[in-house]
Order: C-alpha cells, then structure tokens, then sequence
C-alpha cells in the first residue's frame, strides 16, 4: 500500500507552500523576533525550509509505517479488546506493539522541546500524523494521541503557571514541575488521561461532584467516580474535581466556577518495585467501534493529587486540554473519513452495474464527489484552526521564555489575542462538522458497498461504527453547536456597532464582489450574519417590546436584563443550523483565501460553494420561519 502521506495530495499540500509557517515555525524554535529568521533553539534546524523539509520525512516515515504496517492488520484491530489482568487492565498484544512503535519513531515526544528529549516539532505535525493513524485505526490513534498530548498540556501548565525553569541563551526549558510525567511519556514507559466524565455529569460539567480535598498537611486528595475515560488505564491523570461549593438553586453554570484541575497517579512504584495503588479501574467498557481503544471507569478514593494552576479555575485550565483535544477530534475525523471516501472510490470503480461501473452512475458518482469535497474542506478549517490554537498557545509561552523588545511583544501580543480569539470561534465549528460529516460519509461508503458494505469481511462497516463516537466526545455536537452561538450571539450584543458594519460589509462584498466566487462566499457571509440578526431581534423583540435595535442604548439596555436560560430558547433551539451557517461561511472564507493564493485551489472552493450557498439558503429559510410551536410546548 503506498504511504498514506505521499497518495494524499491534498495533506501534502499544507506542507509544500500551501500555507505560511514560518511564524509558527519561529515560535517552536524560541525565534519570536519580528527580523530574519535566527532559529534559535539549541540543535534547531538551519533554516524554515529546512525545518519543513524535516517535518515532511517525518510525515513521510509515519505515513509508511501506517500503510505498510497498521492498515493491513485492520482485521485484528477491529477484534482486539482491552482486558482485565488482576487490578490492571491490558491492552491487547497488537495494540501493545503498533505503539511501541509509534514509541520508538518519536511520536510520543514529537512536540516535546529536544532539551526535554523530544523532536520539537509544531503540535500541527502531530495533528497531521494523528489523522494518518486514524486513516488506518482510530482505536490506535486515540491511544496514541493520549501520550504526546497528555505531555505536552502537563509542559504547557507547568509554564503558564510559573513552574518551568529557564535558561535565556541559549533559550531552553531546563525543568518543570511534572518532569516525571514527560521523562516517562517521552520514553514510551506511560501514557496518560483527562478525566472529566462521571455517572451523573457528562456535558453538564457544573454537576460533578468528585471532590478535591486539601489535608491539614497542605496535601490534596481527590475522591469520586470517574467514567468514559479514554486509555484511562494508564498512570497519569488529568482529573478535575470540586474543591468549592456553589449555592443550591444558584444558575446551572455556577457550578463550573468550584472545579479545579489535579494530575493523579493511578499508582506509584514501592521500594520493592511493586505497584502500589493510588487508584482503582473499576471496569472497561465494552463499545459499538474503537473496540481496541481501553473506555475505563475509575474510583478515587482520598487519591494523592497535586493541584494544577489556580484553585477553583479547572474549569478554564481544562479547557487548554479540551481545544487542544477537540482539534485533534478533527484531525482524527479526517482520517476516518478519508479512508471511507478512499474504499468507496476504489469499489465504485471496480463493481459493475447495469453496463457501466457505479462510480459512471450519476448519484454514487455525486456522493464521491461530495465526500471528497467536505473531507478537503474538513482539512483547510482544521489546519486553520490547528494552527491559530498553536499560535496563541506558543505566543504565550515564548513571553515567559524569550525576551523581545517592547514593540515587538506588543505585536506578538496581538498576533496571539487574534490567534485565540480565531481558534476559539473555529474550534467548535470543526469539532460539529467533521465529526457530523464523518458519521455520514462512512454510512455512505457503507452505502457505495451495497450489500458487502454491510458484511464485517469487507472492513467498512466499522468505520461507521468508529466513526459514531465523534459526535459524543469531546464534547457532544449539541454542545460544539450551544458554545458557537453563544459566542457568536454575545460577541454580536456586545458589539452592535461591529457587527452592523459586519452585515453591511457582507451586504455589500455579496452584490459587488470581485467575480461570482467572491460574491457567493459573500452571501454565505451574509446569511449567517442575517441569522444571527434575525436571531437577537426576535429574542430581544420581548424586551424591546416596539423599541428599534437601531435606538441609542437599545442594545445594552437588552443587554442588562438577559437571562440566558429563557432569553436564549429560540437560539438554542436553531443552534445547530446556525452553527451549520457558520461553518459554511467560515471554510468559504479559507478556502477562497486558498484559490487566491493558488489557483490550482479554485475547483474547490467553487465546488464547496455550489453546495454551500444553497444549503445556507434552506437552513435560513428553517432557522426564520420555524420554533415557535416548539418552544410553546416546552
Ligand atoms: C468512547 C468514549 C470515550 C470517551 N472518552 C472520554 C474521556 O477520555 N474523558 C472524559 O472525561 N469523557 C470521555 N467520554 C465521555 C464523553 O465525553 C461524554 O459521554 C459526553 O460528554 C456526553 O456526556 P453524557 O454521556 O453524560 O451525555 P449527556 O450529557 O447526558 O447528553 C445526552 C444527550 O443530550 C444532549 N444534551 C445534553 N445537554 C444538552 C443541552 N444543554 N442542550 C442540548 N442538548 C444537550 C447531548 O448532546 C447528548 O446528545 C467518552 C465517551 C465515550 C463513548
């Protein structure tokens, strides 16, 4: 099978000039300076090309070893199953050595700065590894993820909470409060976990109630269920916890002001160089796909726990993890869909069907094409996203670590606030749409097969099974859909002024853009913002009663009175199509800026937009004229 780095031209396009990483590239290698390049890292590569030129072998020997040497073993992949040893739970033999594999190549310290024994390389590679693995097995990926993931959110709480040690010339990281962490992770001897999840708390983070204790000692402990959790048989614990109460009958998201972040061993080693627990599996799980992907319930029991960052803001450092872990969640739903788009293509070329192949008949002919196009659109938005989330992380961590003059940390601070603000706005959308869009393009490759897609011996099935799990964690779609609007419809509140000059702007690019590209990737612009307009009018409209949005004040005096359990209802009820609208315009935006930068990019994005512009047609027509009967009912 060829590598599945050099069959995918698209992939490869990002790291053969497609996209500008010098900045990136800067920030990996402590050169934030706004003059030529100085890649300053000690053993750094020469220069940027140089450093890409690295990252493509790197890619490249991932992409072989994933073709050559996971894909083929699909069949025991999809039979593998965590099992239950004495207090341990195993990983199935197979799974055991496909990662000490992925172990010995480098990929559990790829993003690990070279000082601290790993590659150094942008978090944007390992993304684009994830999603070749995913393309063969999404079990092994997300087990694979949970180490170089896992090391690099302990590296970056470490620094942003003033625990990492420096040395300025050369810059370097010369220790850090989880140091035994990265050592194991980094050596392949440990993976770790992010435990949110319990019985009773699982999109409502606010109800958790394991409990974050601090001993007489100056010693915390965590006690309480966890549940879900992915590769949670490992030793590192990313757990969160309540360490404050909030008042009975306080607004259903107080709760999420209590929470703070712990790293907990499950065990430790005894002088004897027997384990000794700290915790206990208290089962695994058995699934609908990712079956050889351990999903394991833990109990804490006054577990060891060190407090990470700032008591009562777990909250906001899990959420470092989260984006960080639902970027990936595209990356991943990529490689899915990838090889389902690649099986149906393959079969509808061979399979016959009333004197012509299927791919020659005019509907699977339309079903390919569309897979292609979404899983290339899927691509632009999660290296977009990828790379902005990077950027505001890096910018941050080059401010504790390098010194540049005033004027260019004040550039880099705004290079970084764009950087999060973009990645906040574009990291639900990715996390909705790939893993919406993987479950329907696996069920139509299912489809594409006809009967034999139906059959385990054929292989597709189970992608549709794997698949299935995209739009639950991580965060279910509903949630990705809840936080795009609120975001968008408080951004647009807050700023009325901003967002008229939005509308009219848009208004005015889709009647006068350049040529029909331009135009369209304006009304899909324009549609959204429309129905976020339609949106606040109606919910502000009780409030206003007869009073214009456009009156001086009308708009903060809404402000002051929202409520945004009741006030937000019809919002919430069209959160989904919003989202839907916004994510359309969102990729138009990309993928022009692409053609306009390449024009061997135009073909997509004029097929994007030819689905795009009447799909956001319909969803505002649903979004305007539907809900009220609904919501009366409710
Ligand atoms: C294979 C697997 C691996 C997992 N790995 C991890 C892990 O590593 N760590 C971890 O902590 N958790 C993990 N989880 C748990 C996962 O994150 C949760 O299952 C998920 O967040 C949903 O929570 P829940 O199951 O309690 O469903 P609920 O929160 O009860 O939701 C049920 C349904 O109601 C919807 N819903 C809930 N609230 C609202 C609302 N306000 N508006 C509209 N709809 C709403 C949801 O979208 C969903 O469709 C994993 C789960 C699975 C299946």
């Amino acid at each position: 099978m060829p590598s599945f780095y050099d069959d995918n031209a698209d992939l490869r396009w990002y790291l053969e000039g497609g996209i500008d990483l010098e900045l990136l590239i800067r920030l990996t290698e402590y050169d934030p300076g706004g003059g030529p390049v100085q890649l300053a890292a000690p053993d750094a590569p020469a220069s940027v090309a140089e450093a890409i030129a690295g990252y493509r072998d790197l890619l490249g020997a991932v992409g072989t070893f994933v073709a050559e040497s996971v894909a083929p073993r699909w069949r025991e992949l999809a039979e593998a199953h965590p099992k239950r040893v004495g207090a341990d739970i195993e990983d199935a033999p197979v799974v055991r050595e496909l990662t000490q594999a992925f172990g010995e190549m480098g990929l559990f310290g790829l993003n690990v700065p070279r000082e601290l024994g790993g590659l150094n390389a942008p978090m944007l590679i390992f993304q684009l590894s994830q999603e070749m693995i995913a393309r063969a097995d999404t079990s092994l990926c997300a087990h694979v993820g949970f180490h170089g993931g896992i090391a690099m959110a302990a590296l970056l709480y470490n620094v942003l909470e003033g625990s990492a040690t420096f040395s300025a010339s050369p810059p370097r990281i010369d220790d850090l409060r989880f140091r035994e962490l990265l050592d194991e992770i980094v050596a392949g001897r440990a993976w770790g976990s992010m435990d949110i999840t319990e019985p009773s708390a699982g999109s409502d983070m606010a109800a958790i109630r394991t409990r974050g204790e601090l001993g007489p000692d100056g010693r915390w402990t965590v006690t309480g269920q966890k549940l879900f959790i992915t590769s949670g048989h490992g030793r590192w614990h990313f757990v969160i916890a309540r360490t404050e109460d909030v008042a009975e009958g306080a607004d259903a998201f107080a709760g999420l002001n209590g929470l703070s972040l712990f790293l907990v061993k499950a065990w430790d080693w005894g002088a004897d160089g027997e384990k000794r627990w700290l915790a206990s599996f208290s089962g695994v799980e058995e699934k609908l796909g990712h079956t050889a992907s351990a999903t394991v319930a833990l109990s804490y029991e006054q577990s060891p726990a060190e407090l990470v960052g700032e008591r009562g803001r777990g909250f906001q450092q899990m959420l470092v993890l989260m984006n960080n872990a639902r970027i990936s969640v595209g990356f991943e739903c990529l490689g899915v869909a990838e090889a389902a788009w690649r099986a149906a293509t393959a079969y509808a070329a061979e399979r016959p069907s009333m004197g012509k192949t299927i791919n020659k008949h005019e509907m699977i002919a339309e079903l390919l094409e569309n897979m292609e196009t979404d899983i290339q659109a899927i691509r632009a938005l999660a290296v977009t996203a990828a790379v902005n989330e990077e950027v505001a992380q890096k910018v941050a961590i080059a401010r504790k670590l390098v010194h540049v003059d005033a004027q260019r940390q004040t550039e880099l601070d705004r290079i970084g606030r764009r950087a999060q603000r973009r990645s906040r706005m574009l990291t639900p959308l990715l996390k909705w749409y790939a893993a919406e869009r993987c479950v329907e393009i696996t069920r139509e490759c299912v489809q594409v097969h006809g009967g034999s897609g139906y059959i385990r011996e054929t292989g597709v099935e189970r992608l549709l099974r794997d698949a299935m799990v995209f739009p639950i964690y991580e965060g279910t779609s509903q949630i990705q859909a809840l936080m795009a609007m609120k975001d968008t419809l408080l951004d647009a509140v807050r700023g009325p002024t901003r967002f008229l000059n939005r509308l009219a702007k848009a208004r005015w690019r889709a009647a006068t853009g350049a040529d029909a590209d331009e135009r369209a990737v304006g009304t899909l612009r324009l549609r959204a913002l429309q129905a976020v307009e339609f949106l606040l009018t109606k919910l502000g409209a009780a409030k206003l009663k007869e009073l214009p949005l456009s009156r001086p004040g009308a708009w903060s005096a809404a402000l002051r009175q929202f409520d945004p359990k009741r006030d937000f209802s019809l919002a919430m009820l069209h959160a989904d199509r919003l989202t839907g609208l916004l994510t359309d315009a969102v990729i138009a935006e990309i993928l022009l800026e692409q053609a306009q930068k390449d024009p061997g990019r135009r073909p997509l994005l004029q097929r994007w937009l030819e689905r795009a512009v009447p799909r956001a047609e319909y969803r505002y027509t649903v979004l305007t004229t539907t809900g009220s009967r609904l919501l009366a009912r409710l």
